[in-house]
């Protein structure tokens, strides 16, 4: 479970990226969060990674006040957010199961938990085949597959995927969201940022909308409001 009350992000130049958000999100919930550019969106990851500190409230995560964290607890903490980028970031000299077995190498995963696990979890987003390949010798689609495979591998609580779509053809992205859906469905508690109106109008999904800062919307099965 996330709980974020009284959240408030100052930047130096006074600027007001996030001004009193008070959000509950259940585990096991899918929510779109959605605004225009520079509406805090980015704020809210960073913060929810503890890159960055409130200036002011309080962020809970599974009963972790994010606060509270010491600095050497920060990684343990991590482990438990997968992250997917719009740019997918995989590792261009890694194999797509390097790249994969590499996230749980960092965790120090026992050989034999990889070596189960990284052919499991390919097969779920449908890579198998391309076990070997490089990111480069692979389309957009796939690559985010793999960037998909990496954030689920160590079965964290909570994904956040920053505008997975972002550089995907509509086909494409609706099979990055029916995968989306499915890491979901097995507990996984999905939030993500996009602006893709067409996949959040169709999903049905919770849509928590920021603008300037604030949050104006928060709807069960909403639709994305805008017309950018
Ligand atoms: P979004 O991701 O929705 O586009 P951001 O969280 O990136 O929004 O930005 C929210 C506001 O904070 C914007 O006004 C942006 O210019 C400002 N901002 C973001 N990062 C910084 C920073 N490091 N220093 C100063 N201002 C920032
Ligand atoms: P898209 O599905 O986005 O149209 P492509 O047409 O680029 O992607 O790729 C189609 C298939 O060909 C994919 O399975 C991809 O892995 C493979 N492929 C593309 N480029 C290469 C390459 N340079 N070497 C090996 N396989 C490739």
């Amino acid at each position: 479970m996330i709980e974020l009350t009284h959240i408030s992000k100052i930047y130096n130049e006074n600027i007001m990226a996030l001004s009193n958000i008070n959000l509950r999100i259940d585990k096991g919930e899918f929510v779109f969060l959605v605004g225009p550019s520079g509406a805090g969106k980015s704020t809210f990851i960073k913060m929810m990674l503890k890159e960055i500190d409130p200036t002011s409230g309080n962020i809970i995560v599974n009963n972790v006040n994010l606060s509270k964290l010491k600095r050497r607890e920060i990684p343990y903490y991590r482990r438990n957010i997968g992250m997917v980028f719009q740019d997918f970031r995989l590792i261009p000299e890694m194999t797509v199961y390097e790249n994969v077995s590499f996230a749980m190498h960092v965790i120090e995963a026992s050989s034999r938990d990889i070596r189960r696990r990284v052919p499991l979890v390919l097969s779920m987003v449908g890579l198998s085949k391309k076990a070997n390949s490089l990111p480069g010798q692979l389309s957009g689609g796939e690559q985010q597959r793999v960037s998909l495979a990496r954030a689920i591998v160590n079965n964290p609580s909570v994904l956040i995927a920053d505008e997975p779509t972002g550089n995907l053809d509509p086909e494409t992205s609706r099979g990055i969201m029916e995968l989306l859906k499915d890491i979901n469905n097995s507990g996984t508690t999905v939030i993500m940022a996009t602006h893709a109106k067409d996949i959040v109008d169709s999903m049905k999904k919770r849509v928590v909308a920021l603008e300037k800062g604030v949050l104006i919307r928060d709807e069960q099965k909403g639709g994305y409001g805008y017309e950018d």
